[in-house]
């Protein structure tokens, strides 16, 4: 798999390069299609800018994008020169300028006064337009002359809260552990892993909110003789191991074990009805254990198709590495209806679940097919075999 990273900044390709070197991707720079014209950074946010960077890089290559916009906010500036870190000495400022601007500016001001902080946004973008943003910090403190000779930009004289040295006095690899970028890249890395990961397969992510009929849907393209994988039961059976057992009893108390140390479901949601917040917790847990054995599964056959049936595929980001992404909805009514029969929640109860999860209307834009649900069994059969026909049938 090929990226192209959004930026000329030599010295910001070198850390780039050495955060994602275990990582099976080529990198590509602006340097590989010299051709390419500047890109106007004209966002006011370091979040516009990286998106900015990173769609004209898509636009232009047609190859996937990583574009990292970052900037230094010191305090006693009210934040400056943040999105103008580059320039902040004027247009063509050297680092060396931005340096001692910014030292004369702090000239005088206390040891505890000047804090600052690095912020580094990332934006990964793919050529079907699916967009990540990540977001990465790093606090520490100006000091009064500059220090060291590694690094760039501000590097000599930013110095991270409980070291004794700047970034220009450590290593690429101690500055990359806890340096703004390195925090960025590391949230973006799995994604950039599960893409490389899913190459040559052409995974379908099936999803919908509670009850609107995605399980239904993923029996029929089952029958069709789909590969289905059904987070819901990797979930179910991931509760079973005793390493997660722990930490689930750990955010719900040792009263959801049965007789025989089986959790029980049902009193898991009971607790969730009374504490909402205790289910992002549970997901915090889960997300990424079942995660892992999606892809154990995905991998163990060399499954080249597969449907992935999940509630959450776009909350937790999952739709980057699927090829599409199928949403089924339906009304509120027929919603509420039918999770009141599969499981006999109260509507109040209902609700608690249903918060959590992004809205259908959401989910709807961000989805390659749609199924509506509000008919019956017959309809949606007939609507998921047209989407079948059209995604799997040349
Ligand atoms: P950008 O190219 O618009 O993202 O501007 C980033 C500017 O912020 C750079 O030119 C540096 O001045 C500063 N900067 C960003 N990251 C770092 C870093 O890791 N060390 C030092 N300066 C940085």
């Amino acid at each position: 798999m090929e990226i192209v990273l959004a930026t000329r900044n030599k010295d910001k390709i070198k850390e780039i390069k050495k955060l994602l070197d275990n990582v099976n991707v080529k990198i590509l720079t602006f340097n590989d299609f010299p051709e390419f014209p500047i890109v106007e950074e004209t966002g006011s946010t370091l979040r516009e800018n990286a998106l900015i960077k990173a769609r004209a890089v898509v636009r232009k290559t047609g190859k996937i994008s990583l574009a990292d916009d970052s900037g230094l906010e010191v305090e006693a500036l009210g934040g400056k020169p943040g999105v103008f870190s580059s320039r902040f000495a004027g247009e063509d400022a050297s680092y060396d300028d931005n340096n001692r601007k910014l030292l004369s500016l702090l000239k005088g001001i206390p040891e505890e006064k000047r804090s600052a902080t690095f912020k580094c946004v990332m934006a990964l973008v793919s050529p079907k337009g699916k967009e990540l943003v990540v977001e990465g910090i790093c606090r520490g403190r100006i000091t009064t002359k500059p220090y060291g000779k590694e690094g760039f930009g501000y590097d000599p004289v930013f110095q991270p809260e409980g070291m004794d040295k700047t970034f220009a006095q450590l290593s690429q690899d101690e500055k990359n552990s806890i340096s703004h970028r390195g925090v960025a890249l590391r949230k973006l890395k799995e994604v950039l892993e599960e893409m490389t990961q899913a190459e040559g397969k052409f995974l379908i992510g099936l999803t919908g909110n509670m009850g609107c009929g995605k399980s239904t849907v993923a029996s029929f393209l089952e029958k069709w003789g789909l590969k289905v994988i059904k987070a819901d039961e990797v979930g179910h059976e991931i509760l079973k191991k005793e390493r997660v057992k722990k930490e689930v009893i750990q955010i719900f108390g040792g009263d959801i074990l049965n007789s025989k140390g089986e959790i029980i479901r049902s009193k898991i949601r009971g607790k969730i009805i009374n504490n909402p917040e205790k289910l992002e917790k549970l997901n915090e847990v889960l997300h990424p254990i079942i995660k892992k054995e999606i892809w154990k599964l995905l991998t163990k056959d060399k499954t080249e198709i597969a449907v992935i049936e999940a509630a959450l595929i776009f909350e937790a980001g999952w739709d980057f590495f699927l090829n599409k992404t199928i949403v089924v909805y339906c009304s509120k009514e027929h919603q509420i209806q039918r999770i009141k029969k599969a499981t006999g929640m109260s509507l109040k109860e209902i609700e608690v679940f249903l918060k959590a999860q992004l809205p259908q209307e959401e989910k709807i834009k961000r989805a390659d097919f749609v199924i509506q649900n509000d008919g019956d069994i017959k309809e949606l059969e007939k609507k998921a075999r047209e989407i079948f026909n059209k995604i799997l049938v040349k």
